[in-house]
């Protein structure tokens, strides 16, 4: 079998060696996972959900294994990785314990007309769901769909990026040995693009895939001629708006944090600023004194995907050129593997560095009139991941919150709904569609059955020939008079 070679980004040095799983290698994977999948239906909710307790526990125990794998294929600092692993724990832990409050059979209302019927509602899992992951959060985002899919019941064929295929190796691996009694739910196959074009191909009954908003666009022409069902995660520019009265220190804290962490490497990442007027020049001070105090290959690793150091100096380039100001760094902060950090201020707003995802740790800092106007601009990418507030109150963030497109909003901090498992993620536009953890991330993977149980015989039964034409007509005279009325 051809196999593909594993470089760390950092040293350039081998670090794997993985096979290039083809059409035949996932054909087999999803019929090992549909029957691992009737196995996993007849343990029940209890017994799903003391397995996956018994994974999550295992995954804590070996967290350092895990984060050094992590750091091996992406460069990131193991201390980063670990805290992408305990966030990847937290969700599994909440998608293990409510999946049974989600998604267990209940009675709906069956209204009026159908008195005479009780309404169940339930969900069912899909079967096999295909999950396509990206590099840059190669557990905490794959997870998201990973451990959620298994919760509501189905079995996953995960194909990691091929940046990080160790990585899909080791989640396969410790599912296998902390659940042997339920081998092969969690299948991990390795392989370039074209192994995760054949995985949306074959007979899985949803694709899940995160990555760029053009590859989500192939992945969906796949998914469209199978009717396949497709949950798309693509990538943000998110903003952060800075009100007149906000606490100018934190806030740059986060907008520093949010654009660097992981080298800007993150969907939901910091890429924009929209300040008002009156805070502007001392907000840019205050981010250009803490991000200066950053060193690239400490504080963050390198850019994971070598490609990207392009990207990102031809965001700066052209931003400068169109008369964008860097009062720290600019173009000579590339020096790959790392991108030292960069601030940019006075961005054009037609410029890449503000319509594209530029995935680096450069952020942009535009003045804006007022708060209407951040919201204006913010409103205009076409992304719609996440973004942030910081106002003088929590009700004036809320309120500034209320009016953004983006699928999640911190106020207050940033990314603060990436830790909290109740809340789903996913965003619209260029950011993609469908929706992981919460509630919604556990209905993401199951199929709603309705079911009515005939408790007795109505008055007029509608779904009979046999009743008289009168009653029909008067129980339907009966149920137009009411919706005229109320
Ligand atoms: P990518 O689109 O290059 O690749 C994503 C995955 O798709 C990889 O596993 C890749 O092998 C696979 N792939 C490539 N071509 C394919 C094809 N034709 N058919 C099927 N699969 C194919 O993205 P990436 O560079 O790995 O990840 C970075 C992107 O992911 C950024 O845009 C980032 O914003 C986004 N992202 C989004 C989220 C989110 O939750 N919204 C989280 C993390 C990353």
């Amino acid at each position: 079998m051809a196999t593909f070679i594993v470089r760390s980004p950092a040293t350039g040095e081998q670090v794997g060696e993985h096979p290039v799983h083809g059409a035949d290698d996932i054909a087999h994977a999803v019929v090992r996972g549909r029957e691992a999948a009737a196995v996993w239906a007849n343990l029940g909710w209890s017994g799903r959900r003391v397995r996956l307790l018994g994974w999550k526990r295992s995954l804590a125990g070996r967290m350092d294994e895990l984060a050094r794998t992590v750091a091996a294929e992406t460069g990131k600092p193991v201390h980063d990785a670990r805290a992408e692993v305990l966030l990847a724990l937290v969700h599994l832990d909440w998608a293990a314990r409510h999946a049974r409050g989600v998604l267990r059979v209940r009675r709906v209302p069956s209204g009026m007309l159908s008195v005479h019927q009780r309404a169940l509602l339930g969900y069912r899992p899909l079967g096999v769901v295909g999950v396509i992951g990206p590099w840059n959060y190669p557990v905490y985002t794959p997870m998201g769909s990973i451990g959620y899919a298994l919760a509501a019941g189905n079995a996953v064929v995960f194909k990691p990026s091929e940046l990080t295929p160790a990585t899909g190796v080791f989640l396969a691996s410790s599912f296998d040995e902390a659940v042997p009694d339920c081998a092969g739910l969690l299948q991990t196959v390795t392989g370039p693009g074209s192994t995760g074009q054949a995985l949306a191909e074959a007979d899985v009954d949803k694709v899940a895939f995160t990555g760029s908003p053009g590859t989500a666009r192939k992945v969906a022409e796949v998914c469209a001629r199978s009717l396949t069902p497709l949950l798309a995660e693509c990538g943000g520019k998110d903003a952060v708006i800075v009100g007149a009265d906000a606490d100018l220190e934190a806030a740059a804290d986060a907008v520093v944090w949010g654009a660097m962490a992981n080298a800007g490497q993150t969907c939901a990442g910091v890429e924009r600023v929209y300040a008002v007027e009156s805070v502007h020049e001392r907000l840019c001070a205050l981010i250009v004194e803490r991000a200066r105090s950053l060193s690239a290959g400490e504080t963050y690793g390198p850019m994971t995907l070598a490609s990207q150091l392009g990207v990102v100096e031809r965001h700066m380039k052209e931003a400068l050129a169109a008369g964008a100001r860097a009062p720290l760094g600019g173009p000579e902060s590339v020096r790959g593997p790392y991108v030292h950090p960069v601030v940019l201020v006075d961005v054009p707003e037609d410029s890449p560095a503000m319509t594209e995802e530029t995935f680096g740790p450069v952020v942009a800092v535009n003045r804006v009139r007022d708060l209407d106007e951040a919201v204006r601009r913010t409103n205009a990418s076409a992304y719609a991941l996440g973004a942030a507030v910081f106002t003088g109150s929590r009700r004036a963030g809320l309120d500034v919150a209320d009016r953004l497109n983006s699928g999640s909003v911190s106020v207050g901090s940033v990314l603060g709904f990436a830790a909290v498992p109740a809340l789903p993620f996913g965003g619209t536009g260029e950011s993609g569609y469908g929706r992981i953890h919460g509630a919604e991330g556990l209905r993401a993977f199951a199929v709603p059955r309705s079911v009515t149980v005939k408790r007795f015989a109505p008055y007029a039964d509608l779904t009979s020939f046999a009743t008289a034409r009168e009653k029909t007509a008067r129980a339907v005279e009966l149920g137009r008079r009411l919706h005229a009325r109320f």
